[in-house]
């Protein structure tokens, strides 16, 4: 069976079984604090599992774009070593918020893959949770019982709670899972060795492919122990080499679980295992969801991919090299396509470095094993895209931005790839205790580009390891050097009120009563930070590139100002000044509502602007990322190559048009998302919609958005459109500045008084353009003039010196005070008389348009007796002008600070020479 119907298959069954298929969420996540990236099919769901939304359908099935990179699951060691760990994977699963539970989970997994895939049920193994004495937990009884039916008993492996207890967090919903995993060795090795012994021991042929997961206990501090301090405490101090066990040991113990009202099932199933699994080969690589990719890696190197069976049949020499690096390859440019495609370009920091250090270990697996010396990862996007144009649209949609992304950062890894791995090279040879030090390794990561871990990769190859912590140390010195990462410590928040989620106002109110339902301090760079959240508020956060409102809140004794606002998940935190006196009072709240409006202004004009860009540019322009505040607007789009003045102007005409067209606001709450699209509403890629969104329209045939931000009720508002710059920020995205309203005004009020300043100073003229050039032009002509006669000076200063050489003791003597105006003048006067004198012994103390220098120049045979040194002998003069210089031994030159010193140098250079 193909991928394609594998997958439709999934979708399909849950769809018979009552479940809404909804979209993958997109694999960058925002507006999540503690995930890079989404890791597993329930991040999109995870404010319903805590209750703080409510799903509109309680089944759900999809399949998820999942990326183990980094945090709790970082597989990326394994990837292409191994034959079923994948960067980017994707998680089918099937969802139940508090409506079906283990029985019908349990069932239709079975039949799904037993009845629709026909998986031989001599293959399967099933686990259940065997329960935990230390965290009360009792065995998972309920599904032992329904697995029974399906299966014989000794296919049921009872799990611990590593394997098969699953928990989000430390506090929250957890509870018991049973995982289905399936043999695929050969009859004879199934026979030699029974497949329940292999499971969960990493046999790469006895795998995983679906976990369930029962939600059904929430765990909380216990009240008569110490809870968050207690825990905190330990992370802080315990020094213990058993960290983990002990920590988990103490969390039980601080901790209690009671039954969640609401039982939830969540389940993941890898597709590329399931796909292996359906198809019966020994590879995820051998699925149609990587040969294509593998095939064309294959005959782009000219080198066989040979291993299909690599695992039961291991082979060693260069062939395994040659293998591992194209299912690194095959699997890594999906990882990196995907995220770039999802709106994260790779950069130095944070998730943007995890897509570079990805990419870079491609590049250097192709280098190394492959022959990949020119980009190459770029040309298999066409590929890739085609195999998942029905899935996936955002990748098909975008696939030459993404790929011309990729061609820049191979491009510029590939530049210094090969000095970096020379230098390895040369490195090894004196590696103390077989080991590069921190210093080394960032010295690999600083000037070659070489992440650490593909330092550490490299190193693994050839036998040596890398001192890791060594290099942290030198990473953090650097950071501390950039200041970069200013400290922050965040404090417990704690309760006022009633927990609840905030309501948001401020689209219809910029004032409002509001109590304070909870409060936190937290330290950056020293100082402190004040953190408020309210039962409703006016303030906007900032999220979709627009800063966050400021404001005050005012109760009868006291005043509290609000210094930005911002979004951490479904909460809006208010930055205040200090914490009020009184946590229970009712406040006044007030927004700052000049700088809301002119924050409204760029943001509208935001819109018009993209709108623009897509009728001068074209289609391909997508936004890729936006800021928005009370100053500036600024705009990132896909777009290949620079803007000329003329579709600047172009862009600014219409958008100034629509302005003066003052077009009236459509703003639609709460539409459902398909009825959005229909409207002409532009889903951006990467940016995770709900069912039901807002859409912004100023003109139904102009600009329709889907938009969260506030805007101005007419576009008249707006007032006057100016971009001020355009440029570029990353391989196919550019970017422009604009301003509007006030500051839009005040930038032409500017120019305009700089303008009438130049016409003053130029007297008034007619045409002030030909003016200034006339003057540019008569400036050319004089300077030219003024060399020449400088020139001139300068042969008739070196003819009056020729006559003064006086001849003695084997050398010609030129010992003078001169005036020139350049010091090039001077050397050249010096060079001229050198070619006049082979016996030549010249020291000018120089007036060099009123600084003072000292030059001195040795004639050719006078140099080979050695007897002077010009570099010593200047900087012995200089001392009498303050100054310092140097040189070769026979020309130097010094500057210097005092011009009266002049005098002395002739001086003193009389009495150095005579002596
Ligand atoms: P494993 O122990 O094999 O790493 P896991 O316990 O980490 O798997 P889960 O977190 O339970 O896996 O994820 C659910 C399913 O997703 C797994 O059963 C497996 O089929 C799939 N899966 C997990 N990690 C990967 C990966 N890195 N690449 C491909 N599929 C994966
Ligand atoms: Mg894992």
């Amino acid at each position: 069976m193909d991928s394609g119907s594998i997958r439709r298959k999934f979708l399909d069954f849950f769809a018979s079984k009552g479940h809404t298929i909804v979209p993958s969420a997109p694999l960058v996540l925002k507006n999540d604090p503690t995930l890079l990236f989404t890791n597993s099919g329930m991040v999109q769901f995870k404010d319903f599992f805590l209750g703080n939304a409510i799903s509109k359908s309680p089944r759900i099935a999809d399949t998820q774009k999942c990326l183990r990179v980094s945090g709790k699951h970082n597989d990326l060691e394994e990837v292409g070593i191994d034959t079923y760990h994948h960067t980017m994977f994707e998680m089918l699963g099937n969802w139940s918020f508090g409506d079906y539970f283990k029985k019908e989970a349990i069932e239709w997994a079975w039949e799904l893959l037993t009845v629709e895939y026909k998986l031989p049920k001599d293959r399967l193994y099933v686990s259940v949770f065997g329960g935990d004495k230390d965290d009360n937990l009792a065995f998972d009884q309920e599904a032992f019982d329904l697995w029974k039916s399906f299966v014989s008993e000794d296919r049921i492996i009872q799990g611990s709670k590593k394997d098969n207890f699953w928990e989000m967090a430390d506090l929250g919903p957890c509870g018991p899972c049973s995982e289905i995993h399936v043999d695929l060795r050969s009859d004879a090795e199934r026979k030699a060795v029974p497949g329940r012994e292999l499971v969960n021991n990493d046999h790469p042929q006895v795998i995983e492919i679906w976990n369930l997961v029962f939600m059904e206990f929430e765990r909380y501090w216990n009240p008569q122990k110490g809870g968050s301090g207690e825990m905190l405490k330990f992370d802080l101090d315990y020094k213990g080499a058993d960290k983990k066990a002990a920590r988990e040991k103490l969390r039980s113990n601080l901790t209690l679980l009671k039954p969640l009202p609401n039982k939830n099932v969540d389940t993941g199933m890898g597709f590329e295992r399931l796909c292996r699994a359906i198809n019966l080969v020994s590879s995820n690589y051998d699925t149609d969801v990587f040969t294509p990719l593998i095939r064309f890696i294959s005959e782009q190197s000219n080198i066989a991919y040979q291993d299909t069976t690599y695992l039961t049949n291991p082979r060693q020499g260069s062939s395994e090299k040659t293998d591992i690096a194209m299912r690194v390859i095959a699997d890594h440019i999906r990882a990196v396509s995907f995220a770039i495609a999802d709106g994260q370009l790779p950069s130095n920091t944070g998730a943007g470095y995890v897509i570079r250090r990805i990419l870079r270990r491609a590049v250097r697996y192709g280098y190394s094993f492959l022959n990949f010396k020119e980009p190459f990862l770029y040309s298999l996007l066409p590929v890739l895209s085609n195999q998942l144009k029905d899935v996936f649209t955002e990748l098909e949609a975008q696939k030459d931005y993404v790929s011309k992304v990729i061609f820049e950062e191979e491009n510029a890894f590939l530049r210094t790839l090969d000095k970096g791995l020379k230098r390895i090279e040369s490195l090894e040879g004196e590696l103390a205790n077989k080991t590069l030090t921190g210093e080394q390794a960032f010295e690999l990561y600083d000037t070659f580009g070489f992440p650490l871990d593909l330092t550490s990769l490299i190193a693994r190859e050839r036998g040596f390891s890398v001192d890791e912590d060594g290099f942290k140390v030198e990473m953090a010195k650097q950071k501390s050097r950039s200041k970069a990462d200013a400290a922050k410590e965040t404090g417990d928040w704690v309760l006022v009120g009633d927990d609840q989620k905030p309501e948001f106002i401020g689209y219809d109110h910029l004032e409002s009563e509001v109590n304070v339902v909870k409060y936190r301090k937290m330290k950056q760079k020293n100082k402190e930070l004040f953190q408020l959240v309210f039962d409703r508020t006016p303030f906007y956060a900032e999220s979709g590139g627009q800063e966050g409102d400021t404001g005050y809140i005012e109760s009868a004794n006291e005043k509290i100002f609000i210094t930005d606002t911002k979004k951490e998940n479904e909460l809006i935190v208010h930055f205040a000044d200090k914490l009020p006196v009184n946590m229970e009072a009712t406040f006044h709240a007030v927004v700052d509502r000049h700088k809301r409006q002119l924050s409204m202004d760029n943001h509208s004009a935001t819109h018009l602007l993209h709108a623009a860009l897509r009728q001068v540019l074209g289609k391909h322009v997508e936004q890729k990322g936006s800021l928005v505040n009370d100053k500036i607007l600024r705009f990132d789009f896909s777009h290949f190559t620079a803007m000329t003045p003329e579709e600047i102007r172009k862009v600014e005409d219409i958008v100034n048009r629509k302005v003066r067209e003052d077009i009236v606001l459509d703003e639609r709450r709460n539409v459902p998302i398909e009825q959005a699209k229909t409207l002409g509403a532009m889903a951006l890629f990467g940016e995770k919609y709900g069912d039901f969104v807002r859409v912004i329209t100023f003109d139904p045939k102009f600009s329709v958005e889907l938009c969260g931000g506030t805007h101005v009720s007419s576009t008249g508002q707006i007032g006057l459109f100016k971009i001020v710059s355009e440029s570029s920020v990353a391989a196919g995205v550019r970017r422009i500045e604009a301003i509007t309203a006030e500051e839009a005004e005040r930038f032409v009020r500017e120019s305009v008084d700089i303008l009438d300043q130049v016409k003053s100073l130029l007297k008034n003229p007619k045409d002030l353009i030909a003016t200034t050039k006339n003057l540019l032009d008569e400036k050319h002509a004089l300077e030219k003039k003024l060399e020449v006669y400088q020139q001139e000076q300068a042969n008739q200063l070196k003819d009056k010196l020729a006559l003064k050489a006086v001849k003695q003791n084997g050398y010609h003597l030129i010992l003078e005070k001169v005036s020139v105006p350049t010091a090039d003048v001077l050397k050249n006067i010096a060079y001229g008389l050198r070619n006049q004198f082979d016996d030549l012994l010249l020291v000018l103390a120089a007036d060099v348009d009123g600084k003072p220098q000292v030059a001195v120049m040795i004639g050719e045979k006078l140099a080979q007796t050695n007897t002077y040194h010009a570099g010593n002998l200047v900087k012995e003069l200089a001392k009498e002008i303050d100054g310092g210089g140097g040189g070769q031994p026979f020309f130097a030159t010094a500057g210097g600070k005092n011009l009266s010193g002049l005098d002395a140098v002739t001086e003193k250079a009389r009495k150095l020479i005579m002596k």
